[in-house]
């Protein structure tokens, strides 16, 4: 199967090559650890699972890594704000370390019901703290840092001529726009690769370090652990396009002034998912967890849709396009899965070798769409007319349901497994006896409080004639 991928380095669709033969170092940036990931996040890591399904199909071993990050992440990219894992913990009332747990936790639930492939590793920033240490100190011994007096250890951006070129940045606009938020930057691009921990202040995570005590900044970590787990030039470098204009141009910057070599040769990003627009039209912006409210995967289960029907509906859209998350398109999704599904459940074990022409014809159809910069949209809409061959045998067409899955990944070649009625959370339970109080008191207002309290949460409370209340998921 060949391959090509769209490059953002090179703003061009170019075919792949591993820089070894046989193998790919594939490196994701993971989420971080400080609330749930939205199904924003998640459409990214299904768009790098089906990158990582592609490159098996292609005859690769890939090396796939997802970092976690556990700390460093400030709230804001100046290098300015607080730590939002600190934050977090804050908003909780659980130290940092039960948040990341927790949080990582729910992460992984969400991987596996996603049917997302497990990768080689999950490194955590926190366990790789000396890997980072060495890292700057590697860079602070070429030159290519300062420090500023109780705040930490920047990189020099201005050292480093390519920096603008990856996200194609107008360094002069910047440095006209920024005097303000710049503090003691020397340029604006400049980044914290160590922050000291503010005096008198104590961090929940912190470790002793050359240059006091205090944390590594957010992007070195992405760096060390890469270059530690799949060497100093990884075949394929993955994120959403959000990262490209900070994270991933520092990622560059301090890992190649470090080594001489190129960092990544294909950097692959997925577009984002939108928000769906309020009543009057407005808001279609990007998902993100700092805006407030975001839907996560638990948040669609409860309300009755399956992690394959958002795996579908992400499916339908390519990876580099926005895609519009609303109600109605998921539905959309479901009905086109469940249509779907009535045609290759009755195909379930029944898989023969499709070896015939005809059967060979429409693999090498399918795996063109998929290798043309991963058109998944055009792989779905292949599968559904090979279902309708008449020209095909049952079992050859079985046969290809199972091949096409494996890069689809819906689990089509296995019974669907009912959607479980999710159970109505602990703080809700007593409040249903409160509401049958307030009715039988005539007190509509609190009565409509939790009622509202209920949908918030994806439930829906059902009155009984004889004066009790039932729920079901919304
Ligand atoms: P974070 O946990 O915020 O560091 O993000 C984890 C991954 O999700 C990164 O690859 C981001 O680029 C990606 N991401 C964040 N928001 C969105 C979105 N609305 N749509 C798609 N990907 C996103
Ligand atoms: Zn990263």
């Amino acid at each position: 199967m060949q391959l090509s991928l769209y490059n953002t380095a090179a703003r061009a669709k170019q075919p792949f090559e591993s820089l070894n033969p046989g193998v790919v170092g594939l490196y994701c940036c993971g989420p971080t650890v400080y609330h749930f990931a939205h199904i924003g996040n998640l459409r990214t890591y299904v768009f790098e699972d089906l990158l990582r399904r592609a490159l098996e199909a292609a005859g690769y071993s890939v090396k796939h890594v997802v970092n976690i990050t556990d700390v460093g992440h400030l709230t804001s990219d100046a290098d300015t704000g607080e730590d939002k894992m600190e934050k977090g913990a804050r908003r909780e009332g659980r130290s940092v370390w039960d948040i990341a747990e927790y949080y990582a936790q729910a992460f992984f639930k969400d991987w596996k019901a996603l049917n997302l492939l497990e990768p080689t590793a999950w490194p955590k920033a926190t366990d790789h703290i000396p890997e980072q240490i060495a890292l700057i100190q590697d860079l602070e011994k070429k030159g290519y840092t300062y420090f500023v007096e109780n705040d930490g250890v920047y990189f020099d951006t201005s050292k480093f001529p390519r920096y603008p070129d990856f996200a194609k940045l107008d360094i002069e606009g910047l440095q006209a726009g920024s005097r303000v938020a710049m503090a003691d930057k020397r340029n604006p691009t400049d980044f914290a690769l160590w922050k000291v921990s503010p005096s008198g202040a104590q961090r929940q995570m912190e470790w002793d370090s050359p240059w006091g005590r205090g944390f590594p900044g957010w992007h070195v970590e992405c760096s060390a652990m890469a270059m530690k787990l799949l060497g100093e030039t990884l075949d394929i470098h993955c994120g959403g396009t959000d990262h490209i204009r900070v994270h991933h141009t520092n990622e560059i910057a301090q890992s190649e002034c470090s080594t001489g070599k190129p960092f990544a040769r294909y950097w692959v990003h997925g577009g984002w998912l939108l928000e769906a627009p309020d009543d009057s039209g407005k808001g279609a912006g990007k998902m993100s967890k700092s805006a407030g409210e975001f839907v996560t995967l638990d948040v669609l289960i409860r309300q009755g849709y399956s992690a394959m029907d958002y795996r579908y509906f992400c499916l339908t859209a390519h990876y580099r396009n926005y895609l519009n998350f609303s109600y109605q398109g998921l539905d959309t999704a479901r009905d086109s899965l469940r249509n779907l599904r009535k045609r290759t459940d009755p195909l379930i074990g029944k898989a023969a070798p499709a070896n015939s022409g005809r059967a060979r014809e429409w693999k090498s159809r399918f795996l063109e769409a998929v290798g043309d910069d991963l058109n998944f949209p055009q792989a779905l809409g292949i599968l559904n007319l090979m279902l309708k061959d008449p020209d095909l045998l049952e079992g050859e067409r079985a046969g290809l349901v199972a091949a096409f899955d494996k890069l689809l990944g819906l689990g089509l070649t296995v019974a669907e497994a009912p959607v479980p009625q999710a159970d109505l959370p602990e703080d809700l339970k007593p409040l249903l006896a409160e509401r049958a109080a307030a009715r039988a008191a005539k007190d509509w207002a609190r009565s409509d409080a939790i009622r509202d309290q209920f949908k918030a949460a994806g439930f829906v409370i059902k009155d009984n004639k004889d004066g009790t209340a039932g729920w079901s998921a919304i």
